[in-house]
């Protein structure tokens, strides 16, 4: 199912309420709890709401793209973040869309630049590095800084990291509607 302006509400139902249930890629939660979490951690750090919504839907090209589910199997990647910023630029602003399509690369500059980083990487998220390009080298660290959605795509990624706790219980998809509604309309 693609989102537009006009089903999106279907399309978040579809989202979290049937493709949600599956696994998450061998993480512990389901990919809608994953992605409620993620929102649930940028809210809690304060996040403005373009950021809180980019956290919610940051998955969402793992549903929306051409990919099977058995993409890690066949070393391919699925580029979910690029699939992400695509289905969902034309329907929010730019922070959201861009952000989510950084939050990959802001994995391969935080083990760049931040020691303690790789080591705290769930065993999933250290498999799609290798895929995803791997650690980045200093010529990229230094492009990636200049990136205007840099810091928000850090945070972004921090958030998806923290978002992987096992029976956590946090604010359903419901809590968040008004401010996807907000957010779609300043678009
Ligand atoms: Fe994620």
């Amino acid at each position: 199912m693609k989102p537009t302006r006009d089903n999106f509400f279907q399309f978040l139902d579809w989202l979290f309420y049937q493709r949600g249930a599956e696994a998450y890629l061998g993480e512990p939660v389901t990919i809608a709890d994953h992605m409620l979490q993620a929102a649930y951690c940028a809210e809690a750090d304060g996040a403005d709401e373009p950021l809180i919504v980019a956290a919610l839907l940051h998955d969402v090209g793992h549903f929306t793209g051409a990919f099977g589910d058995d993409y890690i199997e066949k070393r391919i990647d699925n580029r979910h973040e690029e699939v992400g910023c695509a289905v969902l630029s034309p329907l929010f602003p730019r922070a959201v869309a861009e952000s989510i399509g950084l939050h990959v690369a802001a994995k391969k500059y935080l083990c760049a630049t931040d020691a303690a980083y790789y080591d705290t990487l769930s065993d999933a998220s250290k498999k799609t590095l290798q895929l995803q390009g791997g650690v980045m080298n200093d010529d990229e660290v230094r492009a990636f800084e200049n990136r205007r959605y840099f810091a928000a795509a850090v945070k972004l990624r921090r958030w998806d990291d923290a978002a992987k706790v096992r029976g956590l219980r946090v604010n359903g998809l419901l809590h968040y509607r008004a401010m996807i509604a907000r957010t779609l309309i300043a678009a």
